[in-house]
């Protein structure tokens, strides 16, 4: 019995290596996919029938250019095996995002969610009303596309903030505060099937970075991704002793900075998002007093004036950012003192300031131990945080729908 069960454990992992190559790459040869994936020829023959029989793969077979010999097979996902809804949940607004078992975007919309400068605030931050208002987003991106809520193998769920993964369960954040939402309980109560993955939205960005440097020629042990803007978010990646990343969100943002960065949005003081998030920035700019209770939301606009103004020498206004880029710096000494030197890739809203925070932040780096002996880590500036969301999201989903639809079907 143990034997049969380890043999098709091996099975399933091996399957699971020959559909994320397809992801990747795909459509396929049986040569690439054997090449891809390490695995024997015949290892790759019996799992590509298989997966053919019970309905997960498809076969095309391609002519030779020469219009002679045997035609070429080449294998690809059938798309429609599987779907998955991602969900984005930023400060402003939710997206909603399906894509199909092979992860090419379908449908796509955004909600506003309202903001505490606009009109509709109080419904903004109220955790009842938002799950409505995802429980009829998720119906209604399901109905644009005539699916089935049965058909959804799998819904990723991203905010900034506390999420207990496993329960799919967000803890706090910088939207609902401490008003915990179980996004499991949720859709199950509305009748959805799906998986509920729940992650912070900055690993999901550390994630697509490790999956992205992996197919490189040089993949780093680990990596971090820092994401700026209204609130600090930082996201780990490693690799673990199988090749599989290992992702992680510590609660870098509300991490201790120095207790006069002032009051935090999250009630404690002095965390880095209390100098570095941009009410931190405004506030210092400002010299409005810094246990003043911050704002939820800084308009954009403002921000890129305070911007103009410190770029134009404004004393103010400079030191405010290079007070950001300090509470940045030390933050990530203390991160490399304690988990080791790594790659860190700056991205987010807040990268269009980030030439007024680099330098103070260098600076705050180098006075670590650390850092003075083991050099300043490489700092990457990424501008696409929204697709490696996203990415992230299929490389989590994906995952989860492949594990689904292997222990149902094979
Ligand atoms: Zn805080």
């Amino acid at each position: 019995m143990l034997t049969k069960s380890s043999t098709e454990l091996v099975r399933q992992q091996n399957s699971s290596l020959v559909l994320s190559a397809l992801r990747r790459g795909g459509p396929l040869a049986h040569t690439d996919l054997s090449v891809l994936t390490g695995l024997s020829s015949a290892t790759v023959s019996a799992i590509t029938a298989d997966l053919e029989r019970v309905g997960i793969l498809e076969r095309l077979e391609q002519k030779p250019p020469t219009g002679r010999g045997r035609p070429r097979v080449l294998f690809s996902q059938r798309r429609d095996s599987g779907y998955i809804i991602v969900v984005r949940i930023s400060s402003d607004t939710v997206q909603y995002s399906l894509a199909d078992y092979s992860g090419t975007l379908m449908d796509r919309f955004e909600e506003a969610r309202g903001t505490s400068s606009g009109a509709g605030s109080a419904a903004a931050s109220d955790p009842k009303a938002f799950c409505a208002a995802v429980v009829a987003a998720l119906d209604r991106l399901a109905q644009r596309s005539r699916l089935e809520r049965r058909q959804v193998v799998a819904v990723s769920i991203s905010s900034k903030g506390l999420v207990d993964r496993d329960a799919a369960r967000l803890i706090w954040s910088p939207i609902f505060g401490t008003a915990e939402i179980d996004f499991a309980a949720l859709l199950a109560g509305a009748g959805w099937d799906a998986t509920v993955v729940l992650s912070n939205e900055t690993l999901l960005v550390a994630q697509a970075l490790m999956a992205a440097a992996g197919r490189g020629a040089e993949t780093p042990p680990a990596l971090a991704a820092l994401s700026l803007g209204h609130s600090i978010g930082l996201g780990i990646a490693r690799q673990g002793r199988g090749g599989e990343t290992e992702a992680s969100a510590p609660n870098f943002g509300h991490m201790l900075h120095t207790p006069d960065a002032g009051l935090c949005r999250c009630g404690a003081r002095g965390c880095v998002e209390a100098a570095a998030g941009f009410y931190g920035i405004l506030r210092k700019a400002f010299q409005v007093p810094s246990d003043t209770i911050p704002a939820k939301f800084v308009p954009l606009a403002e921000m890129d004036k305070i911007a103009v103004s410190a770029r134009q020498q404004n004393r103010m206004a400079g030191y405010a950012f290079r007070e950001a880029g300090a509470a940045l710096g030390h933050g990530l000494a203390r991160l490399i003192s304690l988990y080791g030197a790594m790659p860190i890739h700056v991205t987010g809203l807040g990268l269009r300031y980030f030439d007024l925070m680099h330098q103070s932040m260098e600076e705050a780096l180098a006075l670590s131990h650390a850092v003075r002996i083991g050099g300043m880590p490489a700092i990457h500036v990424v501008q696409d945080e929204p697709g490696l969301v996203f990415s992230g999201h299929l490389e989590l989903a994906l995952q989860v729908v492949d594990a689904s639809i292997l222990s149902a079907r094979l």
